[in-house]
């Protein structure tokens, strides 16, 4: 994101984790940040970043509706997928802000493929400022129903915890990315033994 550094990059595999790691604390998102999260992501293009960024000066009213709307979606990810990385049970009610964005969404799926795997991809149609949140709401909805061995999971770094879809071979990565934290975490690993000897 040109704002901040952070997250790092889309390291989650899936776009509601993604969305879940914009916020490493409690920090709003600015709706300039998220447009640009939704075209980094590939949701919307360029051109429409472009135009929707130009929102906050000419529709401040509307732009401050749907800003709502994303930081409750965002909560309730959060809350939902935390529980579940941690094996803990999930509220009834924290999927609501979920439910309120798939209710008023209409659209279709489409097959689309990417690295050889095929995906479902959601298509909102577009009226409103909402459809830009379908595609979220629809990827924590599809993999909260993956059920509780869905690999959610947390990098195992206490200062980092971002929310990741561990796809690998053996199901045991650890890491949000080896390049950072398994890296820093190998360095210290290094450095204590070195110690002790
Ligand atoms: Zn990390």
């Amino acid at each position: 994101m040109s704002s901040s550094n952070y997250p790092p990059a889309f390291i989650a595999g899936r776009l509601a984790l993604d969305f879940a790691n914009t916020a490493p604390n409690s920090r709003e998102l600015s709706w300039s940040d998220f447009v640009l999260f939704l075209a980094d992501a590939g949701v919307i293009t360029e051109e429409r970043a472009a135009r929707l960024s130009s929102l906050a000066d000419t529709e401040p009213q509307a732009v401050d509706a749907v800003s709502l709307k994303m930081l409750r979606l965002r909560e309730s990810v959060r809350a939902v997928f935390s529980a579940r990385a941690e094996k803990r049970p999930i509220g009834k009610n924290w999927v609501e802000p979920i439910n309120d964005i798939l209710r008023i969404t209409e659209g279709h799926d489409e097959l689309s493929q990417h690295d050889r795997t095929w995906q479902l991809q959601f298509i909102a149609r577009e009226n409103g400022l909402e459809w830009l949140l379908a595609a979220i709401a629809r990827s924590a909805a599809e993999l909260l129903v993956e059920g509780p061995d869905a690999p959610v999971r947390r990098c195992a770094n206490a200062n980092c915890r971002l929310f990741f879809y561990d796809n690998s071979r053996t199901r045991r990565r650890r890491w949000c990315s080896m390049a950072t934290c398994g890296n820093r975490h190998k360095v210290s690993a290094f450095l204590k033994r070195r110690k002790r000897q």
